[in-house]
């Protein structure tokens, strides 16, 4: 008996061992010693629940799109939130569960006519994930369209927050530090015509696919920008294109972005950070700071 039978009690779907390398966008990662799925926050608080009375640490992930795990994996309960995915028009409001895709919301609201969330469109990440990163592009982040988040604290209490006490920066919030398990968004938006929206959408689309290194997995760009500059041009005019460790690469295409160009490991991915971080800091004196996540590394 153990953590794992009592969840598979509960009728919540659970694996065990599960390659996380599965469930990441760079295709990199150990085995989550235990991986769960909720299909509602009665089933998430419940996981929380037993993770605690196993004594047992648990990790929220959403799409895995700005983590990288591991090559030993997640020594805890690893919670995925994909499969709550609910999203709803409450008036001027987009209501939305934690895991649904960002991408699909984006969409959701262009078919409702909703304009505001056209810079979404294309990060592949979760409502969730979106949240704790203020996820941003093309000049919009979620601090500006989100209203309320309903988020759970470790001990389970629910509750429904005006977004400014995330104290959301630059792909920053205060989420993780809090302990605080987001379930809910509510994002504000306003109307205006389909087509003008999804003309700027497509806009952004190919300025993505023109750019970003989408052919090859990897979790975006691997760094923050750093005040006045692009990472991209530092580590470019450092001379680090292409740079590899195994498997992990700068991409030729876009310097700030890490590829795994087929079997990188986190432990390369790693190194190759440590390496444009030196190198950008020996030629500029700036310090690049990640802005992926890292879990059992
Ligand atoms: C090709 C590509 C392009 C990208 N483009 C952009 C871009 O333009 N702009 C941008 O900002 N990002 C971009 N990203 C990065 C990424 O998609 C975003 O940061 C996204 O918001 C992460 O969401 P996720 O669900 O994948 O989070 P995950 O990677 O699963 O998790 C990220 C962090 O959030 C936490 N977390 C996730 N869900 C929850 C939750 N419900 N409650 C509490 N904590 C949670 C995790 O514990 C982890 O610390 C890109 C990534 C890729 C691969």
């Amino acid at each position: 008996m153990g953590l794992f039978e009592d969840i598979e009690r509960e009728n919540i779907d659970v694996l065990r061992d599960e390659p996380m390398k599965r469930h990441t966008s760079f295709k990199i990662g150990g085995p989550a010693k235990v991986y769960a799925r909720p299909e509602s926050v009665v089933q998430l608080k419940n996981l929380i629940t037993l993770a605690k009375r196993w004594n047992t640490e648990y990790f929220v992930t959403g799409r895995g799109t700005n983590l990288l795990v591991g090559d030993k994996g997640i020594d805890k309960l690893v919670i995925s939130t994909e499969r709550m995915a609910d999203v709803r028009r409450d008036e001027g409001r987009i209501v939305c569960s934690c895991g649904a895709g960002l991408t699909n919301v984006a969409v959701y609201a262009a078919n409702e006519g909703l304009t505001g969330l056209e810079f979404a469109y294309g990060i592949p990440g979760s409502v969730g994930g979106a949240v704790v990163m203020n996820a941003g592009a093309y000049g919009g982040q979620m601090a500006d369209v989100l209203r309320y988040v309903t988020v759970m604290d470790a001990s389970g209490e629910v509750k429904r927050l005006e977004a400014g006490a995330l104290e959301m920066g630059y792909r920053s919030s205060n989420v993780l530090s809090n302990g605080w398990t987001v379930l809910m968004a509510e994002l504000e938006l306003n109307e205006c015509s389909g087509e003008a929206i999804w003309e700027k959408m497509e806009q952004l689309m190919s300025a993505r696919r023109l750019k970003q290194p989408l052919e090859y997995p990897s979790a975006g760009s691997t760094f923050k920008r750093p005040e006045g500059d692009f990472t991209g041009r530092l580590i470019e005019e450092a001379g680090l294109k292409g740079e590899r460790v195994n498997d992990a690469c700068v991409s030729e295409k876009h310097a700030g972005f890490i590829v795994n160009l087929g079997n990188a490991k986190a432990a390369d991915v790693m190194e190759l950070i440590d390496r444009v971080c030196e190198r950008v800091y020996a030629r500029y004196g700036v310090e690049l700071e990640p802005e992926i996540k890292f879990e059992g590394i």
